[in-house]
């Protein structure tokens, strides 16, 4: 990550440079958080974070490394015990307030994640509640942890199956979602006596500490859950995923520090889940409410400017409506208003880095160079650096890196094709496999095409697909493990057979 160092040998580098207008200003924390108690770097190294919307300094965090999350894992290790030992009622109480509370600052936590990430404030109070259902889904979840009776194989034995924490949890989580991510790994693992340190995004550490600041105020105890914020990615990373305290990695970023991390992890065989990129087809056949599917496009395209796993990536257009559709696509994302999410006439606002931005310019410049149309957009945004114009792209191909890596962007390249057999060809022609949308009216073909997507998730006629109740998650190199719903606790657990022997004395 760019942001910048310090050697903060004086305790005022970690002083906001940025009043956040916060109704409880103790929610802005600038140092880690560790069996506890709020620790600076051990070397009093701090990092600086900024507003991508302006550039401006919003404050200094401790800058941990690989021995302070050693020492968070060893924190994690010694509250396992107690914490496991809890009855599930108990742990379920303590999320439970910590869900009240997260409600009760919903204001705060989204502005908070607003300065420090970009989105616009709604988005941002969307998120808040999004990330909060996950703690009060789990909280109740975690009370039906059921194991089973089974036939036994032999009349003098009896055979159960009981589920149990995997122990303690390494948790990485990226900057996009700078809280959900966090809640839907985190009240899971702690719902069913697992304790954990997570690694936040450098980009986006001020909603995970405030995170951690609530469930220390709602009760969560010392060592149970840990936050070492750094810029040393590598460094956190290698720690988490090489000590064999740690039973359990769950990622949330791209696939290729994805794969690295799963690499790290076999040495001590460590469990993984993985919440890896996407390249999402949403296609619209000849037969789609059309209204329906603009609205479905526009969400799912530019939400968080482009930003999101599950953000359509590539748009999959039946030849009879596609001139139709890029000309009503162009006009309404010309309505759209980029700037500081703090602004409430913005719409959109700004992507994390500048460095961003000119990655997807440089996608935008090698479709152009194969032969593509832009019908709007396609270059930096007046506004500045971080930000992108809304870009519509036609006359594109499979060839193209549109077509072939994740956009992360507000870009829309429009795909034409004839049949449907096409259409699932194209949207299976990638290695990625997190989310798919489709448009149409007919019922054989919405059951067909849904069951031929190669898929972790599909949306028919729908693209905001997601809430606490579903198994969000990939398949093929977006991931393994699902998220939320009843499945999501299974990732923190382990069986455990018991065989019962010598009763026929
Ligand atoms: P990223 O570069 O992979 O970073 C994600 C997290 O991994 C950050 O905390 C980052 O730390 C950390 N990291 C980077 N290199 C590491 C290493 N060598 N060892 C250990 N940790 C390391 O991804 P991103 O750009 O932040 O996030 C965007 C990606 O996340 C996209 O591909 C998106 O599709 C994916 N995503 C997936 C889901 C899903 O549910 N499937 C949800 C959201 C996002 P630093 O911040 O310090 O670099």
């Amino acid at each position: 990550m760019m942001n910048q160092l310090y050697h903060g040998a004086h305790q005022d580098h970690r002083v906001a440079t940025m009043d956040f207008q916060l109704n409880d200003p103790s929610l802005l924390k600038y140092q880690g958080f560790i069996d506890g108690r709020w620790l600076d770097a051990a070397d009093t190294q701090t990092f600086a974070v900024s507003n991508p919307a302006n550039g401006q300094h919003l404050g200094d965090v401790a800058n941990m490394g690989a021995a302070q999350t050693g020492i968070a894992i060893e924190a994690a290790q010694a509250a396992q015990t107690a914490w496991q030992a809890e009855s599930a009622q108990a742990r379920s109480a303590i999320l439970e307030r910590w869900h009240q509370l997260v409600i009760d600052n919903q204001a705060d936590l989204a502005r908070i994640m607003t300065i420090e990430q970009g989105k616009p404030l709604c988005e941002s109070m969307g998120e808040i509640a999004y990330g909060a259902a996950f703690i009060k889904w789990f909280s109740e979840e975690g009370k039906r942890v059921y194991g089973s009776t089974l036939p036994a194989a032999q009349s003098d034995r009896r055979a159960i199956a009981i589920k149990q924490p995997v122990g303690v949890v390494a948790a990485i989580t990226p900057w996009n979602f700078p809280h959900a991510m966090i809640t839907r790994k985190v009240a899971p693992a702690l719902a069913v006596g697992c304790t954990v340190v997570l690694k936040p995004a450098a980009e986006t550490p001020f909603s995970a500490l405030a995170l951690a600041e609530l469930a220390r105020r709602a009760g969560v105890p010392a060592g149970v859950f840990n936050v070492v914020p750094g810029i040393d990615a590598a460094a956190i990373g290698g720690e988490l995923t090489r000590n064999p305290r740690v039973r359990k990695l769950t990622f949330t970023g791209s696939t290729p520090v994805g794969k690295l991390l799963m690499q790290q992890c076999a040495a001590t065989v460590k469990r993984t889940s993985m919440e890896l990129g996407g390249n999402a087809p949403l296609i619209i056949f000849d037969d789609a409410d059309l209204n329906m599917a603009m609205a479905g496009v526009l969400l799912s395209k530019f939400r968080n400017s482009g930003q999101t796993c599950i953000c359509s990536n590539r748009i999959i257009v039946q030849d009879g409506i596609y001139d139709e559709f890029v000309t009503r696509l162009a006009a309404a994302v010309a309505e759209f208003r980029f700037g500081d999410g703090l602004d409430a006439a913005s719409t959109h606002g700004p992507l994390i880095s500048a460095q961003a931005a000119a990655g997807i310019h440089a996608k935008v410049e090698d479709a152009v160079a194969r032969g593509a149309n832009v019908v709007s957009g396609g270059r930096i945004s007046d506004l500045g650096s971080h930000f992108y114009e809304p870009t519509i792209l036609t006359n594109v191909d499979h060839t193209m890196a549109v077509f072939r890596e994740e956009i992360f962007g507000p870009v829309a390249p429009i795909f034409k094709f004839s049949t449907e057999e096409q259409a699932i060809a194209m949207a299976n022609d990638t290695e990625f496999g997190l989310a798919a949308y489709f448009y149409s009216e007919s019922i054989a073909r919405s059951w067909r095409v849904a069951e031929a997507l190669e898929y972790g998730m599909v949306g028919v006629n729908e693209t905001a697909i997601s809430s606490e109740v579903i198994p969000f998650g990939g398949i093929k190199e977006s991931g393994q493990g699902r998220e939320g719903s009843k499945f999501g606790l299974d990732d923190y657990l382990e069986i455990k057979y018991i065989c019962m022997g010598g009763l026929n004395r």
